[in-house]
């Protein structure tokens, strides 16, 4: 194991979007708030040395760990995140197509309500906002959909983006032999058990 001073994990974001923009797959940390996506670019990413950003998805069975962390021109605001997240659509695709780099962009990330939506809007379920009844409990319409509850994001994109060209699905048995992984584990779940 290496020796590094440890890095704070930050996991206070809301969720990691995978979209194709400008040709190639973007990883997008999801912050809930404007003006703390700003400081966490510009205290920390902004800092990062590209070559050595490192992603990390550890392979749980529904669920998976996605772990960024990187080097820093300054250490001392460094930090490195974490995310318990379930595994979805979006994930396996860019599994699948990310072909070994992707952007690293931030996204703040606006929760609709079926209010605020536009009919066309897509809900989690698939189905468009005016699909969804309009009374006091927004059911989907659809007969054979099990949706409750309308609900939508926005996710507004920041334009400053980083390359990431250090990315690796793992499984839990493999987390020992990477650093980065192993650091996480060892401080969000291993050394809380005991
Ligand atoms: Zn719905
Ligand atoms: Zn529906």
């Amino acid at each position: 194991m290496s020796s590094q001073s440890p890095i704070p994990w930050f996991d206070d974001f809301a969720g990691v979007a995978y979209r194709y923009y400008d040709l190639r797959m973007n990883v997008i940390p999801l912050i809930v708030d404007r003006k703390q996506s700003a400081s966490l670019w510009n205290d920390s990413i902004h800092w990062w040395v590209d070559p050595s950003i490192k992603i990390r998805f550890v392979e749980m069975k529904d669920d998976y760990w996605f772990i960024m962390g990187s080097d820093s021109q300054k250490p001392d605001t460094n930090l490195a995140f974490f995310k318990i997240l379930a595994k979805s659509e979006h994930y396996e695709r860019f599994k699948k197509g990310h072909g070994g780099e992707a952007y690293l962009r931030l996204g703040v990330y606006q929760k609709n309500s079926l209010n605020d939506a536009k009919k066309s809007d897509m809900c989690s379920c698939g189905h468009e906002a005016q699909d969804h009844d309009e009374g006091d409990d927004d059911v989907c319409l659809f007969n054979d959909c099990s949706c409750k509850v309308f609900f939508s994001f926005q996710v507004n994109l920041l334009k400053r983006k980083k390359t990431i060209t250090d990315i690796k699905f793992l499984e839990e048995k493999d987390v020992k032999d990477d650093s980065l992984a192993w650091n996480c584990f060892n401080v969000n779940k291993y050394s809380k058990i005991e």
